[in-house]
């Protein structure tokens, strides 16, 4: 009998990679979305992004953010060392180059936490490689409730990420796919058959040609 040419599973014939992006508010549990998705998922590596904001108790530099001060950051700009940056309440963002660039050519996809700024600059220089996720709160007063809870903001900061929720809500028609966290089990789970979904895009898998020329093969009689 011949050997199958058929893969193990669809997804390991080569394939272009993903930048996967994940927007939403904060407060509206994209965080939590995003360690489950990277969990359960060797394929998947997240971005790490620079910033000039202080960190918050319990973030670790190098793990959450890499946390730098401006006149870095503003080196790192004139360097070219951002795929994108923008400025986020006050402060600086962006997502270094070259860690995506090994993580692409290694065969991961990439996990990126960003807002509708980043997630327009990627699109723009990446095109078909990016996949845009927007995650919805329930509502803005189940945002604010979220965002008290974390208690790790000032009220003035609580308020500007309100105010700043609204905003970042308004972009929502720059972005493939549309959540509404009301579940978080759910929606992780609705996140997680998208990034299946783009996975398994014909024009994604380069490697897909070399099967269907053996498919035709066998087919032929040969
Ligand atoms: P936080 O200060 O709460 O960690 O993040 C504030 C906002 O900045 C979030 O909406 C987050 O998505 C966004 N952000 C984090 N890193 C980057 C980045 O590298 N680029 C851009 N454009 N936004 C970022």
């Amino acid at each position: 009998m011949a050997a199958s040419i058929a893969p193990d599973h669809p997804n390991h014939f080569k394939r272009r990679g993903i930048l996967f992006v994940v927007s939403s508010p904060s407060g509206a549990g994209k965080s939590t979305i995003s360690r489950r998705l990277l969990d359960g998922d060797k394929e998947l590596t997240m971005s790490v992004s620079a910033t000039t904001r202080a960190p918050r108790p319990g973030e670790v530099d190098g793990k959450d953010y890499h946390f730098v001060a401006l006149e870095q950051f503003r080196e790192m700009v004139a360097n070219h060392e951002f795929l994108e940056w923008a400025h986020v309440f006050g402060n600086r963002y962006g997502t270094p180059r070259a860690a995506v660039e090994e993580a692409l050519a290694s065969g991961r996809d990439v996990l990126f936490d960003i807002d509708w700024q980043g997630a327009q600059q990627l699109y723009q220089r990446a095109g078909g490689d990016v996949v845009r996720v927007f995650i919805f709160p329930p509502s803005m007063a189940e945002l604010e409730r979220r965002l008290r809870a974390r208690a790790t903001d000032s009220e003035e900061v609580i308020q500007g990420r309100m105010s700043r929720a609204a905003a970042e809500i308004s972009h929502w028609d720059g972005y493939d796919y549309v959540l509404v966290n009301d579940d978080v089990d759910r929606c992780y789970e609705d996140v997680k058959t998208i990034l299946a979904a783009e996975r398994l895009k014909r024009s994604r898998q380069t490697g897909l040609i070399g099967y269907v020329r053996k498919l035709m093969t066998e087919g032929s009689g040969d």
